[in-house]
């Protein structure tokens, strides 16, 4: 799953989507495990609960619940629209996600290559 916290999407499927994929909303939480994301404002519920310390008159909240990662697509903003995710690395190792429409890159995803030992020489550059 290419999609992270906080990230910009644009639902295209279940009952908050709009038919012209114009639903953008950011991503508050992933669950890799079970291929799902949190969306702000997506699929909200109406949780019934029971009295408790933090609510004692317990009642009806509003929660957003997770939709499949499958029903969100990552909103590139140089298309200006949800986009395919590629995932390439830079010439450092890093791995970056990449928009398959006009290749831009949308950030750095994962660890970071692990930094080889002995690059960081500081000698002291005064050859002329
Ligand atoms: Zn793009």
């Amino acid at each position: 799953m290419l999609i992270r916290k906080n990230d910009t999407v644009v639902v295209i499927k279940g009952s908050d989507a709009s038919p012209d994929h114009k639903t953008i909303a950011k991503v508050l939480e992933v669950y890799p495990k079970e291929n799902k994301v949190l969306v702000e404002g997506i699929n909200v519920v109406w949780k019934h609960v029971r009295p408790s310390r933090r609510n004692p008159r317990g009642g009806r909240v509003q929660k957003e619940m997770p939709i499949s990662a499958a029903n969100v697509m990552l909103y590139c903003p140089r298309c200006q629209r949800g986009v395919r995710v590629g995932r390439r690395y830079l010439a450092d190792g890093t791995k970056e996600r990449y928009c398959k429409k006009c290749k831009n890159s949308l950030g750095t995803i994962g660890p970071r290559a692990k930094r080889r030992q002995g690059v960081a020489t500081s000698s002291p550059s005064s050859s002329s």
